[in-house]
């Protein structure tokens, strides 16, 4: 066995429903809580009984529908199952041992194990009031999250810039971007080492169906392609995607209904907490109640426990913006508490 395996902390993917045995709410994933569109369901239905078939591996039809959807071209477009898959398949394509990384802390995990993975040498940075201000490092590759995860936070377009003057690549990884309404892509018209990550997991409702992709410079494109599994995107995850971009509009809807109650939560737990500003789906929330995620839990509850995580200074929470029922019985749990 490799020793950096034994180093590497384990992701922790937070409390999942199947883990009860009775209802639970769940607000720790960050998923949309709405059905997916009406013709998302009905084209899997119709593409069943072709699951004995491989996926064709070049994903034409979904790359076109994200080249439709982006404004970018085909070549441009690199898909698997999920963002996540692509941080990894970005760190296999650039990474040699010791190349330095940089990953602005808090954020997302995935960065630091699929980097440590590759024995890169990782700096890991925590900037005041956890903005990131300014590039003070340089490097191989730098992850920025916009809007981070788990702050919430949009990364400034100069910051961005600075950044992609200093590394040899940048990732600016988009999970969240249709909630914040903010891109960075454009930038890939002067900066051919950037690269974007989006998915489908959030906005587009689809984190059981595992579809991301990247938007990046033909070259890196290219990399990314060659070495990952070709397979590696189910046929009706392909399907899936393709769907809700013809129903781009039916997400919208559900997006602003999810920004007005984010902001009816916020307003409410601010009575009580220190909540962070969000452009994202969810609300990272400081607090001084002991065990509160567990409480929580107790009464049927799921937020994810962030305490701990490099960087965070003292007790937090993570919170997605559910259903309004579901947030209405999280804010009377929470307050009880
Ligand atoms: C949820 C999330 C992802 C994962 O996306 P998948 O497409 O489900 O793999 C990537 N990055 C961030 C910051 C996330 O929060």
């Amino acid at each position: 066995m490799r020793r950096v395996v034994d180093f590497i902390n384990e992701y922790d993917p937070g409390p999942f429903p199947e883990d009860f045995d009775r209802e639970v709410i769940q607000l720790a994933s960050n998923e949309n809580p709405y059905p997916p569109a009406e013709n998302v369901i009905a084209a899997i239905k119709n593409r069943i009984f072709k699951i004995n078939r491989y996926p064709s591996p070049y994903y034409r039809e979904l790359k076109k529908a994200i080249s439709e959807y982006t404004g970018f071209g085909v070549e441009n477009i690199a898909v698997s199952s999920g963002a996540s898959d692509i941080i990894r398949l970005v760190t296999d394509i650039l990474l040699d041992p010791l190349d330095r990384v940089l990953v602005p802390m808090p954020s997302y995990t995935m960065y630091v194990m699929y980097s440590m993975l590759r024995e890169a040498s990782l700096e890991t940075r925590v900037y005041e009031g956890y903005r990131i201000d300014g590039c003070y490092e340089r490097g191989k590759l730098a992850f920025l999250c916009s809007p981070n995860n788990p702050t919430g936070n949009v990364v400034e377009r100069k910051v961005i810039e600075e950044f992609l003057q200093n590394f040899e690549y940048v990732v600016v990884d988009e999970a969240y971007c249709e909630f914040s309404g903010t891109s960075c892509a454009d930038l890939l018209e002067h900066y051919d080492n950037l690269i974007v990550l989006r998915s489908f997991s959030k906005f587009f409702g689809l984190a059981g169906m595992r579809v991301g992709y990247a938007i990046a410079d033909e070259k890196v494109v290219r990399a990314i392609e060659k070495i990952r599994n070709p397979f590696s995107l189910s046929m009706l995850g392909q399907i899936a995607a393709v769907e809700a971009l013809k129903s781009v509009e039916y997400y919208r809807r559900v997006a602003e209904i999810i920004l007005s109650e984010r902001e009816r939560m916020r307003r409410e737990l601010e009575k009580r907490f220190y909540v962070y500003e969000s452009s994202a789906n969810f609300l990272l929330v400081k607090h001084d109640v002991p065990d509160i995620a567990e409480r929580l839990m107790e009464e049927g509850v799921l937020v994810r426990d962030v305490t701990g995580l490099e960087g965070l200074d003292g007790p937090h929470f993570r919170v997605t913006v559910g259903r309004k029922e579901e947030n209405d019985r999280f804010l009377e749990v929470v307050s009880g508490l």
